[in-house]
């Protein structure tokens, strides 16, 4: 229902979660987020209000809890690369297993998802006949593990390197996909790289310095910056903390709308 990203310099845990306060008007059931830190992948999720996500994050302890402060081992407060999500239910019931993100078997690639895939019975078959075993039951799991799969075929092919690689997973997955979808996704060896995707659900990038978000909605990032690009149909988006680059589902290079919010916040 909301979405939320950040790729920069400042610990991306409190700007996702602020940004998904900011989207809570829209109504959910669940909520949760991804943080890439270092090199690994720490997510939280919970059923029910922000509150209920926020008190599993400030329980967390050892060495992937909550920063101390920085003095200690690396926690999910303080990973710079991060991905949100408020749910509203739609396959799968409001549970904390069926909240968003969804992860990957290899527990390195998140997933966040607005909207419907309507061919996912389809899709997740074919993964359950190649042993993929599902933890949740909605729609959104099955693109965890196609993009799992997608990056490990393309980085055994050589065919494309660094960043690129999650958007050019991210175009061959939305390519077998039906519906309707917002998708942004964040893969633990790639820190510093967020990858969205939209069709027929809207998405926009907000422009910072030296730091890029992405949302459903810019009201997630007003506080940060007003400089916004709505992206166009069947579009995917790379955004690291120096860039912003869009392309089609093909991999042509594509532009979005870049446009200046004036309203008051
Ligand atoms: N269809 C997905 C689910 O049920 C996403 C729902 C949403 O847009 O929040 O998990």
């Amino acid at each position: 229902c909301g979405i939320v990203g950040y790729a920069g310099t400042r610990p991306a845990l409190g700007i996702v979660l602020d940004g998904l306060r900011r989207l809570e008007y829209r109504g959910y059931d669940s909520a949760g987020v991804a943080v890439v830190c270092e090199d690994e992948l720490l997510t939280e999720k919970r059923a029910g209000k922000l509150a209920n996500l926020e008190k599993a994050l400030s329980e967390r302890s050892g060495p992937d809890g909550l920063s101390d402060g920085g003095t200690a081992s690396m926690g999910i407060g303080d990973g710079t690369t991060g991905i949100g999500h408020t749910r509203w239910a739609t396959h799968g019931g409001p549970t904390d297993r069926n909240a968003h993100p969804h992860v990957a078997r290899d527990g390195r690639v998140a997933v966040i998802h607005n909207g419907i895939i309507e061919n996912f019975a389809k899709l997740r078959a074919e993964l359950e006949a190649d042993g993929v075993q599902f933890t949740s039951d909605t729609d959104t799991e099955c693109v965890a593990h196609l993009l799992s799969a997608e990056l490990t075929r393309l980085r055994t092919a050589g065919e494309a390197n660094g960043p690129q690689l999650l958007a050019a997973a991210m175009r061959s997955v939305c390519q077998r996909l039906e519906g309707a979808f917002t998708l942004l996704a964040v893969d633990a060896a790639l820190p510093g790289v967020v990858v969205g995707a939209r069709r027929n659900s809207p998405l926009v990038v907000g422009r910072g310095v030296g730091e890029n978000y992405l949302a459903s909605d810019v009201s997630a990032f007003i506080e940060h910056t007003r400089e916004a690009v709505e992206l166009g149909q069947d579009q995917v988006v790379l955004i690291t903390g120096d860039a912003i680059e869009i392309t089609d589902f093909d991999g042509q290079p594509a532009t979005g709308k870049d446009f200046h919010i004036d309203w008051d916040s």
